[in-house]
This record gives structure tokens, sequence and C-alpha cells, in this order.
């Protein structure tokens, strides 16, 4: 018989949701515990729980944790240590008495030496690994589906708490430069018609600590065997810019959790131009140098409209004048993505009038091989290197992006894609199923 406990109203809330957007320390646990099948859980913490959120109290939770030392609940159900902020762990441990540096060696052994599994932790008091065992885990996106590229490209398709799927994708390259594609959004409304996730459409919206977590759990792999995670790119599912405050709170952990630097850290946007001007205050404001990538592709608004509605609200004209506005504001050099499609965009012709579009903008383009798409035609161009040339004659550096996991369906959105209609598929077998057995 299924169990109902009250909370799943609940269910796919972190912590901060519950707290009606509180950065509160105080909110810790109650993510963890709400979900939690009240079996497991001593009762004055479900009566703490079922209050208005914003009431409930991090310390009776984890006093009763202390205290009545409840059965271990099941994994889903346990504290996730990778959406706790420092402060936020820091008060958990200042509430199960121990002393403060247990915190930073706690954090230690998850960021800096890649383990997850308490037990080993020897520096650590034995009653504390056991205890954290018991009600922490180390990571709250389950592996839904992994593929393993011939070139180390690995492509993972995450399922949320709420049974939404995502994708990131790890791409290694011979320099020893680790990358890490993540995803701001389940699915996506912009629309772009060569991409797997635009013809998927727009689901929600990704928590600061769901897209934290994807780019922290490639680290931690990463250093479990000794290798490190160097770069980020918000290239995955959805519009970064369209998630603007869970993005760039994300962003700030990436920074301060995983030492990855803002230079190493790119938005790409199809180009939502008040966000651009935003973003471009903000990395003024906070002295951040985080990079910024625009998906380009076509030189004319007509053409550009017809792959990318975006451009009907935006034009090129009040794009172009968005990124001068980030360059003056910012300084920094913008990236334009073009997806070299054969017979649409790969032309010298194309090249010589992106060349003049593109003049008296610091900027650098960068030309993606298609990455063929079911549902989407085009093919990829054979005419890179003319490209580049042409390119090279108006004065703007190009480079070729190097192709990964092309074996994989590396593309964003395919893998949701697939798995999303397999479980379709299997929903209206089942329900012919029903139907027969009526
Ligand atoms: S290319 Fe990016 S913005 Fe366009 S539909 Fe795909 S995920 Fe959305």
């Amino acid at each position: 018989m299924q169990q109902t406990c009250g909370y799943s109203e609940y269910l796919g809330k972190t912590n901060r949701d519950l707290m009606g957007g509180a950065q509160s320390s105080r909110a810790l646990c109650v993510a963890s515990a709400l979900p939690h099948a009240g079996a497991f859980l001593p009762a004055r913490v479900l009566v703490a729980a079922s209050r208005p959120p914003s009431l409930v109290r991090l310390s009776r939770f984890v006093r009763a944790c202390s205290s009545d030392i409840p059965p271990s609940p099941p994994s889903a159900f346990r504290l996730n240590l990778l959406g706790c902020t420092h402060d936020e762990l820091l008060a958990l441990l200042t509430e199960w008495r121990q002393p403060k540096f247990r915190a930073k060696q706690l954090r230690e052994w998850v960021y800096e030496r890649g383990e997850t599994d308490f037990g080993v932790m020897a520096n650590l008091p034995l009653a504390l690994r056991a205890k954290l065992a018991a009600h922490v885990k180390v990571g709250g996106l389950q592996v839904e589906q992994e593929q393993l590229s011939q070139d180390g490209t690995v492509k993972r398709l995450w399922r949320l708490g709420d049974g939404a799927l995502i994708e990131s994708v790890l791409m290694p390259y011979d320099d020893f430069r680790r990358t890490a594609c993540i995803s701001s959004q389940v699915g996506c409304a912009m629309g772009c018609t060569f991409c797997a996730t635009g013809q998927m459409g727009f689901s929600r919206q990704l928590t600061s600590d769901e897209i934290f977590e994807q780019a922290a759990r490639f680290a931690i792999e990463l250093k479990s065997r000794g290798e490190r995670l160097s770069n980020v790119v918000f290239m995955g599912m959805g519009e970064p810019f369209r998630n603007f405050d869970a993005v760039m709170d994300a962003v700030r952990r990436i920074r301060s959790d995983l030492g990855i630097g803002s230079r190493h850290i790119t938005i790409s946007t199809v180009g939502l131009v008040p966000e651009i001007r935003k973003f471009a205050d903000l990395c003024a404001e906070e002295n951040l140098s985080l990079q910024l990538a625009i998906s380009l592709h076509q030189s004319s608004d007509a053409a550009r409209s017809a792959i990318m509605p975006v451009n009907r609200k935006y034009d090129l004209t009040q794009l172009l004048e968005a990124c001068r506005y980030y360059e003056a504001r910012c300084g920094r050099r913008i990236t334009f993505e073009w997806a070299l499609i054969a017979g649409e965009n790969d032309s010298t012709e194309e090249a010589e009038a992106l060349g003049k579009l593109l003049r008296g903008i610091k900027c650098h383009v960068n030309l993606i091989p298609l990455n063929p798409t079911k549902g989407y035609g085009g093919a990829p161009s054979g005419n890179a290197q003319a490209f580049v040339a042409q390119l090279g004659w108006s004065g703007i550096p190009a480079t070729v992006r190097v192709r990964r996991g092309i074996d994989i369906d590396a593309g964003c959105g395919q893998l949701a894609e697939e798995a999303s209609k397999e479980a379709a598929k299997r929903r209206l077998e089942a329900k012919a199923v029903g139907r027969c057995g009526a």
C-alpha cells in the first residue's frame, strides 16, 4: 500500500524554496524531512514540518535526529550535502555540537578529495561519521542513464526529485581541460528549430541547487581519480538567462565551492537583450570575469528569425547594441556561436556578411559542427576552414570547436527526448494493457 505522509506538495522543492527563497541556514534540513514518510521521523519533527515553511526550524529537526536516533531514512529522503552552503553546513554541525572546523574537514573530504563515503573520513569522530551516514547523502540527482563516447565524453541523464529529466555532459580534452556542460531548465521555451530541447518545450526552472549539483558531481568524481573539473559552460538544456537568479546563484557556488574561476565559466544565451544588459551590470558590479557566449547562427534577421524565434522579439540590431553595452561595461570579449549547417549558413558569402555584422565588436566566433538532431533536417558542413579563413580576412578571429561525443548524441536534449518518448510509450502500453484487462 502506498504510504501518504501529507508532504507530497513539497516534493522536488529545495530548502530555499520551502523557506520562501530565504537563504536562512535554518532551512537546512527541512527539504529532507518533508518528503520523509512519517514512519521515519520522530513525532515532534513532523509537527514542526507541518507548520508553514517559514516557521520550521532546523534545530528541532536536528535535535530530534540527535536524541531519538530514528532509523536511517531511505537515501532519497536524506539531507543533500551538495545542497548546503558552507554556512548551512556549519549550522547543522553546530546543532550536532561539533566544533566549527568539522565543516571544513567534511567539505575537504567531499570537494578536495572527491570522497563520498562518510565511513572512510578518518579525521572525523566515529559517532559523527555514523550520524552523517544515517542522515546525510552526497548528491540528490539520480543517474538515470549514462553514455560514454569513444573520445571519453560522458553524457548523463539525471532524474530530479519530481521525476523530471535533464542532461549534462563532461568533455575531456587532450590539454587536461575537463569541461562540464550543464542545464539550467527542464526543457526550453525558446523553440530553436535545430535543437532537440527546443522541440521538447518548457517544463520548469531548475533550482540553483540542481544546477550546481550537475557540475559538483562531475567535479567530485574527477577529484576521486586525481583530475580536476576546469571549466563549466551553461550550454545544456534551457536558456540560462530565463532562469537568471538561480543560474547566478549556482555560478557563485561553482566559484566558491568548486574553485573554478569566473574566466572558466561561460553563460550562453540565444540573445535575451534585457538580461544581457543585466548580466553586464552584475559582472561589472561584482567584478566577475564570466564569459558571455551568444548563439548567433545567422547574420540576417529574416534567416535568424526562421530558426530562432527569439529574434522576432530582439532583432540583430538590438542584440548587437546589448553586446556593445556588455563590452563597454565589462571590457571582455564575446564569443559568438555559429552552428555550421551545410547549404544554410556555411558559404564564404555568409562568412563575409558575418564579418561585416560583427565589425567593431571585441569578439571571437566559435564554429560548431552541427550535431545531427532527429526532427531537424540540417546536415553538418564541410566548409568550416574556408569560413574561418574568410572571417580572418574581415579581422574576426574564429575557431572550429572540437567535436565531442558525436557517437553518443551529445547535442543537448537528445537523450532526455528519447527517454521521455520511451516513458510515454510505456505509459500508453500500460494503459492499453489496463483497458484489455478491464
Ligand atoms: S538552443 Fe538553447 S535556447 Fe534554443 S531551444 Fe535549445 S536549449 Fe533552448
